[in-house]
């Protein structure tokens, strides 16, 4: 499959970048930020995913001990409207010596606790299953500090996870809609973190909102609520 990925292109096909699914899982909003208001910014996070890229981000073939390997490979599924390139796909011999496709994606910096590292794998084994018309069971993420493979297995938990995220991209860019801000732990590694302002536009603690919750939690309980 050889095409060359245009902005036009994307638009063209209604493609979204498979990077926004972990965009989406990390945080809506973050997502919505990115792809409607086009705000960007990075940081020690993001600036190690780009580096850890580089090296792979070139269409290479390459043989190594009966595996052939693939680096920098345009992935596409017009089925979920996703777009990407896959850093690394071997292809595996099976027991009846078909070519399997096994997606290795490469991380450098340590794992954060809410990433989706897995669903955006999960998109690329998707990409290849509509493309290559094969099932593909599992793939690998490859920590570049550790030089340490983690293995995924792409269950119908994570299939089903990975394209719930795909639709709900679609459904944001479709109503160019940006979910409000909500303060969470997770938004202290946000690179939109000074844009987003997650503090500033919680709802407000006013008066009004302090009774009101009073009454919302009596009512929530049945033996205020009868006294009520
Ligand atoms: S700062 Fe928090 S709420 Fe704002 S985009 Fe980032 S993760 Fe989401």
């Amino acid at each position: 499959m050889r095409f060359r990925l245009t902005a036009r292109y994307m638009l063209d096909h209604d493609l979204i970048s498979i990077r926004y699914i972990n965009d989406l899982l990390f945080c809506e909003r973050r997502a919505a930020l990115h792809l409607n208001e086009q705000i960007w910014k990075d940081n020690q996070f993001t600036t190690e995913g780009m580096l850890s890229h580089k090296r792979v981000d070139v269409p290479k073939n390459l043989r190594r001990g009966g595996i052939r390997s693939v680096t920098g490979m345009w992935l596409v599924s017009y089925r979920l409207g996703l777009i990407g390139k896959g850093d690394l796909i071997e292809f595996h011999a099976n027991e009846s010596d078909a070519s399997i496709p096994y997606p290795v994606d490469f991380k450098r910096g340590k794992k954060r606790r809410w990433d989706n590292n897995e669903s955006q794998l999960c998109a690329q084994a998707l990409c290849l299953e509509e493309m290559l018309n094969v099932s593909v069971p599992r793939g690998a993420i490859f920590h570049i500090r550790s030089q340490h493979r983690e293995e995924v297995e792409f269950d119908t938990d994570l299939r089903t996870k990975t394209e719930n995220a795909a639709k709900r991209l679609r459904e944001l860019i479709v109503s160019r809609s940006t979910p409000t801000a909500k303060f969470h732990p997770k938004c202290k590694g946000c690179s939109l973190l000074e844009w987003c302002m997650p503090k500033s536009l919680r709802p407000r603690a006013t008066a009004s909102k302090y009774l009101q919750d009073i009454i919302d939690n009596r009512l929530a309980d049945p033996r205020e609520r009868d006294m009520l």
